[in-house]
């Protein structure tokens, strides 16, 4: 891995940890299948910060709203399924543990069908609001490695340095359809590319902070790239 240059300016800051270490919060943005998780988790455990996954957030109010039978697209019903949510990250070192309402969340999360209301439920500014307090809470109290998509732009554009990871769509979701068939899942690429491809569009077509690299960020096209 290269050396980070803190971004200058506007954007430098300096605020110190317990322990009188310079608290550091890197924000890695970028659409789905990109590599931003790998990376960041990496990033976090060279640097011996934490690491914090907000896309979690969003696909366990996502599937709180599923399983109520909620439309994760109502703004109405969210809104009212939100002021009775309880929604808890445990940042572990062994990886990030998401809970809702106090019910663990963390292995449920992760299905096609969670990603798309996950798309659905972030589009909501209530939804939304929600989301990044608790991201922007989490960070005032230590160092962080965040992935998402508005890390950069919107949720801390104070931070120390940004990074903007994508990769073609085809590559993308071929990794994604690869990971699927490792975990013993069913499913085409076909399925996955369009899935894939509604959900960028989404996420970067919303009113909200949408996916979109800050000016200050580091592009890092990881199309045929290791991961080191
Ligand atoms: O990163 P991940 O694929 O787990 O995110 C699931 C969904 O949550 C994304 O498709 C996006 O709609 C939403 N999200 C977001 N802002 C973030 C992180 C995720 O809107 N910071």
């Amino acid at each position: 891995m290269g050396h980070f240059q803190p971004c200058k300016g506007r954007n430098s800051e300096s605020p110190r940890e317990h322990g009188g270490r310079k608290r550091l919060r890197i924000a890695i943005d970028g659409p789905a299948g990109a590599g931003k998780s790998t990376v960041a988790r990496k990033v976090a455990d060279i640097l011996g910060y934490t690491y914090l996954d907000t896309g979690a957030m969003y696909r366990a109010l996502a599937l709180k709203a599923l399983r109520q039978g909620l439309n994760p697209a109502d703004e109405a019903e969210i809104q009212q399924m939100l002021a009775a949510t309880d929604l808890d990250v445990e940042l572990a070192p062994d990886g990030q543990r998401t809970f809702v309402d106090g019910i663990e969340f963390t292995q449920d999360i992760r299905t096609p069908a969670v990603s798309q209301a996950a798309s659905d439920i972030s589009a909501l500014s209530v939804c939304r609001h929600f989301c990044v307090d608790l991201q922007r809470a989490l960070a005032d109290r230590q160092s962080l490695v965040l992935d998402g998509r508005d890390i950069g732009t919107y949720v801390l554009p104070q931070a120390t340095v940004k990074f903007f990871v994508t990769a073609s769509l085809e590559i993308r979701a071929r990794r994604r359809y690869e990971e699927m068939l490792q975990k013993g899942e069913n499913g085409n690429y076909e399925d996955v590319l369009l899935d894939m491809q509604q959900r960028d569009y989404n996420d970067s077509n919303r009113a909200l902070a949408p996916t979109k690299q800050a000016e200050d960020a580091i592009l890092i096209d990881t199309s045929g790239r290791p991961v080191d």
